[in-house]
């Protein structure tokens, strides 16, 4: 039976650090520049070229452990991985393999059955090949991301489903990010996951697993996750035998399709790397790293809903995103109601912000938070709010003085909420009466009444408040004898 099969997923994830310069070489580690105009000897392959360690990169790939709850060896050493590949000039690749940096961390992901524990293995440094452009009749080279630093982190197979696999990613994404390891676009290769997925029958040893690579959306990692499953069963249901392999996910047709077999590590001839001496660290080098974390993302969310009031899925979303948590923190201590601050934030800005294709937010936290607490006080409605909003994404400008400007507050005044309700009654003899002789239902037609003369500008709690207090204060008067 299909549904017997339960899947088991490791996922490796390559993350390239936010340094000035590559790993081993002076060259700037900048993305966009003109192609091969960030390149120098060592970086091109030419031989006798001799490699430097990046102290930066050393320091954000110990942050990054840190960040992620691993133990930090304070000997570690690079390694030679040896392969052929037109993107690899030198023919190996220099990486962490016997003696990585980190080893033994966890990352905590929310699941619909509560919270759920996922290792890493271990994390190591390495550095990046060229960037390959296939074109019809041609494929080009750019080796500016040669030798760019990397860290790779190995997760245990621990995860067991596609919502998992993508929770795992977002979380990992999300310290990483606030820890300053890494920017982490997706788009720009930043943050690329392989996923290693095997399927069993519970209660027995785990499956030989297959690998997708580089998959650069959450969507395109749940996607690959269900068709490989998919295939992988339909194979054993079959009688047939899966084998491991490295496999590339077709956005287009959803399914995955075989790259190659999976080179053994022996294959790969590692041996130390003989220009780099051990990397040896000391205590206190750790320690004040560790000193250095910033707030990280399950913090943040914990202050968020105990102190903000925010619920569990709002402060989730909210700390998916550096930008997003930072301008929340901003904008939430000038707000009366936070909560519903960041309704406004995750709902109506950004629709705004997809609508229009915008990747940040065009409107100060200050300003944000001045309109929710216009909205919060009741002295404009929500339709006015999101007028309001669409303006200060035309022109980030003060929302009270547009309000003004534009005659836009609602009418609070009791005193003026009264004489309206007063002219009201006056003008409509026929309606107060049938409420007097007890069809109750004629309050909507008033309030219309009501909120027409006010132009839409009434407050409408007040409205129907003061509107009631007379019409039961008129009652009254009819009902008890002179
Ligand atoms: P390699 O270096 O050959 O890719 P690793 O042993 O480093 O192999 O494992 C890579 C990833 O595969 C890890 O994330 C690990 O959790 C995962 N993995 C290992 N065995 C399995 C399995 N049977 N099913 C699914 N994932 C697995
Ligand atoms: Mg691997
Ligand atoms: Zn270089």
């Amino acid at each position: 039976m299909a549904e017997q099969w339960q899947m088991v997923i490791g996922i490796e994830t390559h993350v390239e650090l936010d340094t000035r310069t590559k790993a081993f070489c002076a060259c700037e580690n900048s993305y966009g520049a003109p192609p091969n105009t960030h390149v120098c000897p060592l970086c091109m392959g030419l031989p006798g070229a001799l490699p430097v360690l990046n102290r930066q990169m050393v320091h954000l790939a110990v942050k990054a452990g840190l960040a992620l709850d691993c133990s930090i060896n304070l000997e570690s050493r690079f390694d030679r991985k040896n392969y052929f590949y037109p993107d690899l000039p030198k023919a190996y690749q220099i990486t962490q393999f016997y003696h990585p940096l980190c080893e033994g961390g966890q990352v905590t992901i929310q699941t619909p059955g509560g919270e759920k524990t996922i290792g890493i293995t271990r994390i190591h440094m390495e550095e990046d090949a060229g960037k390959l452009s296939h074109g019809e009749n041609a494929s080009l080279l750019d080796m500016n991301r040669c030798g760019v630093p990397l860290i790779e982190i190995v997760s245990e197979p621990d995860i067991s489903s596609p919502e998992e696999a993508s929770a795992y990613l977002r979380k990992l994404r999300a310290i990483l990010m606030f820890a300053g390891i890494s920017p982490c676009r997706m788009n720009q290769g930043n943050f690329r996951a392989d996923v290693n997925l095997s399927v069993h029958k519970p209660g027995n040893p785990f499956g030989v697993r297959t690998e997708m690579k580089n998959l650069n959306s959450f969507q395109s990692v749940e996607r690959a996750i269900k068709a490989e499953f998919e295939r992988q069963t339909a194979l054993l249901e079959a009688g047939g035998e899966v084998v491991q392999e490295t496999r590339r996910f077709d956005q287009k047709t959803g399914q995955t399709f075989s790259m190659r077999k999976k080179e053994d590590s022996a294959d790969y001839r590692y041996f130390p790397e003989p220009d780099i001496p051990w990397l040896v660290l000391s205590g206190k080098e750790v320690e004040d790293i560790r000193r250095s974390l910033p707030v990280l993302p399950d913090q943040l969310r914990r202050r968020f809903t105990e102190t903000c009031g925010l619920t569990d899925y709002a402060a989730g979303l909210m700390v998916e995103e550096k930008w997003l948590a930072d301008y929340f923190t901003a904008a939430a201590s000038c707000a009366h109601e936070p909560a519903a601050l960041a309704n406004l934030l995750l709902g109506e800005c950004f629709a705004l912000m997809n609508q229009q294709g915008l990747d940040q937010l065009p409107v100060s936290p200050g300003h944000l938070a001045s309109l929710s607490n216009l909205m919060t006080s009741g002295r404009i409605n929500s339709s006015t709010g999101k007028k309001i909003l669409a303006a200060l994404f035309e022109e980030d400008q003060d929302p009270v003085s547009y309000a003004e400007k534009h005659d836009l507050f609602l009418l609070t005044d009791e005193a003026a909420l009264s004489a309206l309700v007063e002219k009201t009654l006056l003008q409509c003899p026929d309606l107060v009466e049938s409420y007097l002789g007890g069809k109750l239902t004629v309050e909507k037609a008033l309030m219309g009444r009501a909120m027409g003369l006010s132009r839409g500008k009434a407050e409408p709690e007040a409205l129907r408040r003061l509107m009631i207090d007379q019409l039961e204060k008129r009652k009254q008067q009819k009902n008890s004898p002179m």
